[in-house]
């Protein structure tokens, strides 16, 4: 169970810098957030984490980073300009706006993001007298209007011309695949199956963001498409389930903490789609979709650019449009369930140690260097130590307070080892390792740190 709350674990975020609210100073930019010192260590060997588990590891996947940008053809054929919105009322007494999917979703209603705006009005009006406004109370709302998710700008316009088509902010980063598809099948020299990765900036205009970083307008995707011939989709498929299942284990993730739930309503070319739920502070919900979607995405394109998004088999020469399968998660949302999943309270000497266990291949700093006192004696070979482990690892250095608090600042932010230097290393040219999870120290010589570490962070 997460006996954690989001309270806590929000605090946490901004007092040691992981999470900062955007633009603070200026009273904040809502569902917007900037990762500090820590976050954008966390962030990064996230990301590097799954990198590694979709495209390095596999020679079957290639990545790929295109531009947040893209024709604002690519939304038409997607489906984005028409389809992709959000149902908005607004209460009668208070004029909050509210989600009316989330609000029915509260009483078990679902309300899918695909159901017209007619369906949904009908759902809702059903259920109205259950529903209550989360401002105010009262159970009294307009008509849901639906409101469209993509961000749009003026890249390109020079004029002051507003009613010019406009462009969009990407609403998700496998178009950018999608569209990539026949370049990276010719350069790569690839044959089907085969997927390509891309982490990305996506954004939507989200008119309820919640829950901190995990559904915010601006985020980070890590999409992998999966392109097989149609009769392999579902094998596949199962097998890209238990692959992505697997890879939360193997970051460290509780198992108890993750569940799997299945779609009841697709898309109308969706195969099958599930989603891996973790159990966040607020409940379990979704963090990564992975969704059998057919041949929609290639044939979309296909009609809209004329270009044939197919593929001939070398061998068989069947020429067919490959089936996609993808698995979809947020950075953020991965970073806010790491979080919850590492974070401890224990009870040491009848005080409270909060720990972060993050597994040590997440951890921001691998280790951090204390010297005992800020005696000059101590700092020239605490500094010497330092320099030299820097080349290998993020080290952190704190000289301030009690050695005690010091482990605890670490035991915060989940650094797995702090090493102190003390006035025996001046005699000895050994110092103190200290293990964040059991609390025990050893005695290392200066001269096999390096080693010492590069089996333990192995
Ligand atoms: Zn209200």
């Amino acid at each position: 169970m997460a006996d954690v709350s989001m309270e806590k674990i929000v605090q946490l975020c901004k007092s040691r810098g992981f999470v900062f609210p955007s633009s603070e100073i200026y009273g904040g930019f809502a569902a917007v957030y900037d990762y500090g010192q820590l976050g954008v260590e966390l962030a990064n060997n996230i990301k590097s984490a799954w990198w590694k588990a979709m495209v390095q590891y596999r020679s079957d996947v290639v990545g790929l980073d295109s531009a947040i940008f893209m024709s604002p053809k690519v939304w038409e054929a997607s489906g984005h300009v028409t389809g992709f919105s959000d149902p908005l009322a607004e209460c009668k007494s208070c004029h909050a706006r509210v989600r009316v999917d989330h609000l029915l979703e509260e009483i078990g209603v679902i309300a899918d993001e695909k159901m017209s705006e007619e369906q949904i009005n009908s759902l809702f009006t059903e259920n109205m007298a259950k529903v209550a406004c989360p401002k105010c109370g009262k159970h009294d709302f307009s008509p849901a209007k639906s409101f469209n998710l993509l961000v749009k700008a003026n890249l390109g316009n020079f004029t002051n011309d507003l009613t010019r088509e406009p462009v969009y902010l990407r609403g998700e980063t496998c178009q950018g695949i999608y569209v990539n598809f026949a370049n990276v099948l010719t350069s790569s020299r690839k044959r089907v199956p085969f997927g390509i990765a891309q982490i990305g900036k996506a954004f939507r205009n989200e008119i309820t963001a919640r829950q901190f970083v995990f559904r915010t307008r601006e985020f980070e995707q890590m999409e992998m498409q999966y392109f097989t011939h149609p009769d392999q989709e579902m094998v596949e498929y199962e097998r890209l389930r238990q692959l992505r299942w697997q890879y939360y284990l193997d970051l460290g993730i509780k198992a108890e903490n993750l569940q799997w739930h299945k779609h009841e309503n697709l898309v109308f070319y969706a195969k099958e789609a599930y989603d891996i739920e973790y159990r966040y502070p607020f409940g379990f919900t979704e963090l990564e979709g992975v969704h059998a979607r057919g041949d929609y995405d290639l044939t979309q394109h296909s009609k809209f650019s004329g270009t044939m998004l197919d593929y001939t088999d070398p061998v068989t020469n069947e020429k067919y449009t490959p089936h996609i399968i993808e698995s979809s998660v947020g950075v953020g949302r991965t970073l806010l369930a790491v979080l919850v999943d590492a974070y401890t309270e224990e009870e040491v000497e009848g005080e409270v140690r909060v720990v972060l266990k993050l597994p040590k291949a997440l951890a921001p700093m691998k280790i951090a260097v204390l010297p005992l006192s800020k005696k000059e004696e101590l700092q020239g070979p605490a500094n010497n130590i330092l320099t030299s482990l820097k080349r290998n690892w993020m080290v952190d250095y704190d000289e301030t307070q009690s050695i005690g608090k010091r482990y605890r600042r670490q035991d915060e932010i989940g650094t797995p080892y702090c090493v102190t230097v003390d006035f025996e290393t001046l005699n000895d040219q050994a110092v103190t390792v200290r293990d964040r999870d059991t609390m025990a120290q050893e005695r290392v010589a200066i001269v096999d740190l390096e080693n010492y570490f590069k089996q333990k962070l192995a």
